[in-house]
């Protein structure tokens, strides 16, 4: 979709677009296609796209015979989308909030992959609620702010090392990333962007109630990132327990989140785990 065309489509419905939505559209063709090499669809595969927009991603997404679904906030863009894609039998519109959606109606995304240019002010919730469902999607590719995906791919013992970074790596590989630059969207944004994919693990590396003492003890632990991790953690476990899982993990009494891995996070909410409350 060119960018005339989305000006002549914006002004022939007398639509402005609202900042607070993060509409910006991408308008650069060469970005689409890589963010749907990316995204690796495969003929009849079934894709979740969350806010499509004017449809730039849509139209390339079917042109490579996904099965779609796509989330779409806004009514005056949902009924533009439904006159673009009015004859495409694989496509599928819901006019929702999708965040609001995915946790109200949580479903089964074993065999599904996400490929969506991601509103910025919501996407961190999305790509989190999908990751920690019971059956996240197997592959998930994601343009969003780029300050965003280097959480999302930070090593320990950074700064941007935390919760974003733990509660993704529960279930998923980042494997791949690129900055898409402002000047490819409209409006352009005043932030810079980047596209990552994020693929499930083969075999999940916690069961579904291990996962849930995971993300209490990844929160609480960077609550207050300069803490001793132990001190915090206190006020969730019993300290015969915090003493248990520090000695068979050989972890510093005086360490902080930002130093504990992600293989040991798993390690200890394992331990945690077993314990009695
Ligand atoms: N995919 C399009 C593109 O690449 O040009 C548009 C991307 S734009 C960054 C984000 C889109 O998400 C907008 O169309 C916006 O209306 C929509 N949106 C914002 N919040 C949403 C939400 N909670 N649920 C569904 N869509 C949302």
């Amino acid at each position: 979709m060119k960018l005339n065309e989305i000006k002549s489509i914006l002004a022939e419905r007398n639509i402005l677009l609202t900042k607070s939505l993060g509409q910006n559209f991408l308008h650069d063709q060469n970005q689409i296609k890589r963010i749907a090499d990316a995204a690796d669809i495969q003929p009849g595969e079934q894709i979740l796209e969350i806010g499509p927009g004017l449809g730039p991603l849509t139209r390339e997404l079917l042109n490579r015979q996904a099965k779609l679904t796509s989330v779409e906030i806004d009514k005056r863009l949902v009924e533009a989308l439904e006159v673009l894609f009015e004859n495409e039998p694989n496509f599928t519109l819901k006019h929702t909030d999708a965040l609001a959606w995915l946790k109200k109606e949580p479903q089964n995304w074993d065999d599904w992959k996400l490929a969506a240019n991601l509103p910025y002010s919501v996407g961190s919730p999305i790509l989190i609620e999908l990751a920690l469902n019971e059956h996240p999607p197997k592959r998930m590719t994601a343009t969003l702010q780029s300050e965003v995906v280097d959480r999302i791919v930070s090593p320990y013992n950074t700064k941007t090392y935390g919760v974003m970074t733990l509660l993704l790596q529960a279930r998923f590989k980042a494997i791949d990333k690129f900055k898409i630059p402002a000047g490819c969207f409209f409006p352009e944004p005043d932030v810079e962007s980047s596209c990552v994919t994020l693929e499930r693990y083969p075999e999940p590396l916690l069961t579904h109630d291990e996962l849930k003492t995971y993300v209490q003890l990844v929160k609480l632990a960077f609550s207050q990132r300069r803490k001793i991790v132990w001190k915090l953690l206190k006020q969730r476990w019993k300290p015969e327990a915090l003493e248990a899982a520090k000695d068979q993990l050989n972890l510093d009494p005086m360490v902080r989140a930002q130093a504990i891995k992600f293989e040991q996070f798993v390690t200890l909410a394992k331990a945690l785990h077993q314990s009695p409350q």
